[in-house]
């Protein structure tokens, strides 16, 4: 089956099966990461559609929407690879008219952890993430668990605004060293990358500790260690659900999030751990 390119939500009701479709979005400069969401997409779904646009309203006047990498003719090899049915790349005028009015607000779970650093980030997520719902119609949707903050936030507005679609979270795929895949790690020098390694090692010393405070203790004191060239945002120990804090008492699932920059690039992990198992 040829891959169709999608332009318009014209070109979607026309390239449209009956059987369920799933949706996978993604920004481009596809990798690992992005082809096992595809893959677990294909296992459930008849049709797969890959919609690749990067998001102006995601990004703040200060980051980096004009330099984030764009590969679409590599995407589309990939996607071709991968046995993907539709990519959906539509143009951000047409995406967003110049008077457009009404967005998603992401609540108070969108200006907690990474929110905190990013304002706005997680409206403009939450809505280009329904507008693709809406284009595409898909019946499932498939996101790395490496956005664990995004993965939660889209759960809660698929239950608050009643979407009628399953949700799919994917593991992380990561270098053997550790590092986790990122269309952004392109920017990182070998010096960099040597830094950005922290942050996984950061989270292993984490997740082999039983406690809270232990928990939090041993990540930050690999993040220290990795000294003035790693410039760390926040380093936490989450609820997955709701990302908020969680106490000393606290039994169940849980999640080690860090955000850090090094040079330029700002890089973000997490791992998901079973804390005060019964
Ligand atoms: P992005 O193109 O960075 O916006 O990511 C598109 C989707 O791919 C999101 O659901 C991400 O969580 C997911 N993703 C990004 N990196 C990885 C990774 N290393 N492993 C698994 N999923 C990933």
């Amino acid at each position: 089956m040829e891959l169709i390119v999608a332009r318009s939500r014209e070109d979607l009701v026309k390239a449209r099966r009956t059987g369920p479709v799933a949706l996978v979005p993604t920004m481009g400069a596809l990798h690992e990461g992005h082809r096992s969401l595809i893959r677990q997409a294909r296992v459930r779904a008849d049709q797969v559609v890959v919609s690749i646009f990067v998001n102006p309203l995601q990004f703040s006047p200060n980051e980096d929407f004009s330099r984030y990498p764009r590969t679409f003719d590599a995407d589309l090899d990939v996607c071709r690879g991968e046995g993907v049915d539709v990519v959906f790349h539509p143009a951000v005028e047409d995406m967003y008219a110049a008077d457009r009015q009404i967005s998603i607000s992401s609540g108070e779970m969108g200006r907690i952890v990474e929110g905190a650093f990013r304002p706005g980030h997680f409206d403009g997520m939450l809505t280009v993430v329904l507008k693709l719902f809406n284009l595409v119609q898909p019946d499932l949707a498939v996101f790395g668990q490496k956005d664990a903050q995004q993965l939660a936030l889209i759960r809660r507005m698929v239950a608050d605004l009643d979407l009628p679609i399953e949700i799919l979270g994917a593991p992380t795929v990561r270098e053997p060293d550790g590092l986790a895949l990122s269309s952004r790690n392109r920017y990182l020098s070998d010096d960099d990358r040597r830094v950005a390694l922290a942050l996984s090692r950061a989270l292993r010393a984490g997740a082999a500790q039983l406690t809270p405070g232990e928990i939090r203790a041993s990540a930050r004191a690999v993040l220290d260690e990795a000294g003035p060239e790693l410039d760390v945002d926040y380093l936490a120990l989450v609820d997955p659900a709701t990302f908020v804090e969680v106490s000393d008492s606290y039994q169940g699932m849980a999640v080690l999030a860090v955000a850090a920059r090094v040079g330029t690039t700002r890089l973000i992990d997490n791992v998901t751990l079973t804390l005060n198992p019964a």
